[in-house]
């Protein structure tokens, strides 16, 4: 394309980003482009889906009247074929077409070339970008080329457009609902009327002022941090009764944070230089805001959320406000920029339905507190409405990651279903939590929680026959510095003592990737293939064997762990590992002057290599825990956290399923003990192909024991196995969803499948 048009090009996608309403943004689009190609028509149509139609949304060419109103069926018309086809069409004479639909109100009898392309996105079509003249003649290359080019670039700018519920804003001005894609940040249905929660202080509002008393304003100052300290004190506590010590945690890195004498000595050092208390706070606030935004790591990006709250609830008692938390009466979505931990706290457990956020990823603190207090959280959604959403029904579907502003009634009845229907199935998954796990055929099985907090523990009411998972980075990851060797002991001995006489394995430390810790920041520019689990903690002995040492104790007492190594690639990490296990016992023996057994070792098998040295690996431990969710990953290369690949993301994919079948043979000709613990295991479909495969030991979520259980229940070691023969069979994942759905469905199971998952 030559340098000109590509300047131009450049020119309208700026220029329609920049306009602030959509309609703007179109009619800027039309004009320009038709002007750029000098030809006599330019007109975009956006796809209404629920309709099934597209709506002629600006033009400069055709009839200004029929802008909102001239719709054209996803089937019909030039235009509808150019979506059907996924390609651009060029006629001379767009009349003498077959598919060539008379809309009389548009008015384009004169105008007999017709060029259209497909806007599309993701793989779906959003609309048609169009160009017209009367000259019969087709568009050249060049202009076909430019305006592909344009669509290309105009889709990105049109779903998000789409996504904040714009489309339609020319066609209905009423309150029409609006889909939004986020993050699942904890599962489950909320469907209750948004509450925005705002910072009643922004830092941004405050105007520089200086003071004339240095020590009046010290006092205030000060006053202001023990007001804060109190307040958070009282927010603890509040959640207190719901949440175990260790989620508490949260509260006391911010206690810490108003600890910190670099904090406050800043703010000091700048009320000594003159600056009113307010000032001095924002300027140091300010400028740990942005050290902490700039940082790579997105867990420590968060941490920036946590210095702005502490901040404004700094300021919020220095300007001698009386804080009281607000009450609420009704049910509701907390909905904000940022949901913070305090924020969270602030409102009672029983009237908060589900979180939901513009900001923050599975690894939030909202997310790790929501997932403890069993709320669903639909969390990142980019292009969320927020001066829009207060009071605004919403629907909040934590398992999709999807969030409904002002559902349709057609929506709003399928969730009521969807809802009725959960509650009715979680009743007779309750009455099968407590029944030994076993096919319909009585062939026993194990199902065991996942967890990393103790309130995991806590909340999962049962059922369990012990802990697959214990994700030891998560009481890691929630406080502001490694946790000493007593703490780390106390918080393992905990956990093995609910569990008596049942194993719960626990993971060594498996930081990297997408969990990072706040004190022991990672900068990598491809962290899941770096420095990941084993090879950070093979890389800091001292870090590896406080923990080990922690664990060991802690089995010494209670005789019921299992420890496992994460993210093993080699045989020479794993012996490297057992090694320092090894050391840190026989230290301990002698410190303690006592025998006790080392228990049971174990290691995750995600790195697909492992795949090929099960042979060895089985000559080395006593068993392997699969990582679906890790093994998926990296057999597909596609990053587990990347929302523009999730489509490919698929647990179901025929490699997939093979490798864990493979596993599953192999460790029966090694006779090596082995289960799973990725997510595969918590859904019903998932389990059934583990089972048949000879998966004997599944470790899931808390919340899906008991519908894993049922669904088992169901089935008879036959059927689990003419399903994964079946699938085994086909080469897709959604021919292999399919015909799951389909057998699930004559198995009597088919209330378990959800619509739109
Ligand atoms: C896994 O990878 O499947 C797994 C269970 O570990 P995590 O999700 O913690 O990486
Ligand atoms: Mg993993």
């Amino acid at each position: 394309m030559p340098i000109n048009m590509l300047h131009t090009l450049r020119q309208i996608v700026q220029g329609v980003n920049q306009s602030e309403a959509l309609d703007d943004a179109l009619q800027f689009l039309v004009t320009q482009t038709k002007q750029a190609l000098e030809t006599q028509c330019c007109s975009v149509y956006l796809a209404n889906v629920e309709a099934g139609h597209f709506t002629l949304m600006a033009t400069d060419g055709l009839a200004q009247s029929s802008v909102g109103n001239a719709v054209i069926g996803f089937h019909e018309g030039l235009i509808g074929l150019v979506g059907e086809r996924e390609e651009p069409i060029n006629l001379a004479n767009a009349h003498q077409h077959p598919r060539f639909k008379f809309i009389p109100e548009v008015e384009e009898e004169q105008l007999n070339a017709f060029l259209g392309t497909p806007i599309i996105h993701q793989g779906r079509v959003l609309g048609v970008l169009t160009i017209q003249q009367a000259d019969a003649r087709q568009f050249s290359e060049q202009e076909e080329s430019l305006l592909v080019t344009l669509s290309a670039q105009l889709a990105g700018v049109l779903a998000t457009a789409k996504a904040r519920g714009q489309l339609t804003a020319a066609s209905n001005h009423q309150r029409s609902m609006v889909v939004l894609q986020g993050v699942a940040g904890s599962s489950g249905i909320a469907v209750a009327q948004a509450w925005v929660e705002r910072v009643a202080v922004e830092l941004e509002d405050v105007v520089e002022g200086q003071h004339d008393d240095l020590d009046a304003e010290l006092e205030r100052w000060q006053n202001a941090v023990l007001q804060t300290r109190e307040y958070i004190e009282r927010l603890s506590l509040r959640l207190g009764e719901s949440l175990e010590r260790d989620v508490l945690a949260i509260f006391d890195v911010y206690q810490n944070m108003l600890n910190d004498s670099s904090i406050s000595g800043a703010v000091e050092q700048h009320i000594r230089s003159n600056a009113n208390a307010e000032t001095a706070l924002v300027r140091v606030a300010k400028d740990y805001i942005s050290q902490f935004a700039a940082m790579k790591d997105a867990y420590l990006r968060e941490r920036a959320t946590d210095i702005r709250d502490l901040a404004q609830r700094l300021l919020y008692f220095l300007q001698q406000r009386a804080h009281e938390l607000t009450e609420h009466e009704e049910p509701l979505v907390l909905v904000a920029e940022e949901v913070t931990a305090s924020m969270l706290a602030s409102i009672p457990r029983d009237k908060l339905l589900g979180i939901v956020s513009v900001r923050g990823s599975s690894n939030s603190h909202a997310a790790i507190l929501a997932r403890a207090l069993g709320i669903p959280a639909v969390l990142g959604i980019a292009d969320l409405p927020l001066k829009k959403c207060a009071g605004r029904d919403v629907i909040l579907d934590g398992y999709s990651g999807r969030l409904y502003l002002s559902p349709s009634a057609a929506v709003t009845e399928e969730y009521a279903r969807l809802l009725r229907q959960e509650s009715e199935l979680q009743a007779e998954f309750e009455k099968n939590r407590e029944l030994p796990a076993a096919t319909a055929d009585g062939r026993r099985l194990s199902v065991m929680i996942n967890a990393g907090l103790a309130a995991d523990t806590e909340h999962y009411g049962g059922g369990a026959d012990g802990v697959g998972l214990f994700r030891t980075e998560i009481p890691f990851m929630i406080r502001d510095k490694f946790p000493s060797e007593e703490f780390q002991f106390q918080t393992y001995c905990n956990i093995l003592k609910r569990f008596p006489g049942q194993s719960v394995t626990m993971r060594t430390l498996d930081v990297g990737g997408d969990k990072a810790l706040p004190y022991f920041p990672i900068r990598e520019e491809n962290p899941f293939l770096g420095w990941r689990g084993l090879r950070m903690t093979l890389d800091h002995p001292e870090i590896f064997l406080v923990q080990i040492r922690a664990m060991l104790k802690a089995h010494r007492k209670c005789q019921n762990l299992r420890i496992m190594f994460p993210m093993v690639t080699n045989i020479a990490e794993l012996e490297q590992a057992k090694k320092l296990l090894f050391k840190a016992h026989s230290e301990l023996q002698d410190e303690l002057e006592e025998h006790f057994n080392v228990p049971p070792i174990g290691i995750m098998i995600e790195v697909p290599a492992m795949l090929y040295q099960l042979r060895a690996v089985a000559d080395q431990v006593d068993f392997v825990s699969v990582g679906s969710n890790d093994l998926t990953q990296y057999l597909l290369a596609v990053d587990r956290n990347n929302a523009r690949v999730a489509n490919l993301y698929d647990e179901l994919n025929p490699a997939v399923l093979n490798a864990l079948n493979s596993i599953a043979e192999q460790c029966r000709q090694y006779k090596l003990d082995f289960s799973i613990c990725g997510e595969l295991a918590s859904d019903p479909l998932g389990a059934v192909l583990l089972v048949a495969m000879g998966y004997k030991v599944l470790s899931m979520n808390a919340a899906n024991i008991g519908r894993v259980k049922w669904a088992l229940s169901k089935v008879s070691m036959d059927q689990c196995q003419h399903m994964l023969r079946k699938a085994l069979n086909l080469s897709s994942a959604d021919t292999i969803r399919r015909q799951l759905y389909v057998d699930m469905d004559s198995f009597g199971l088919g209330a378990l499948i959800r619509p739109g998952q």
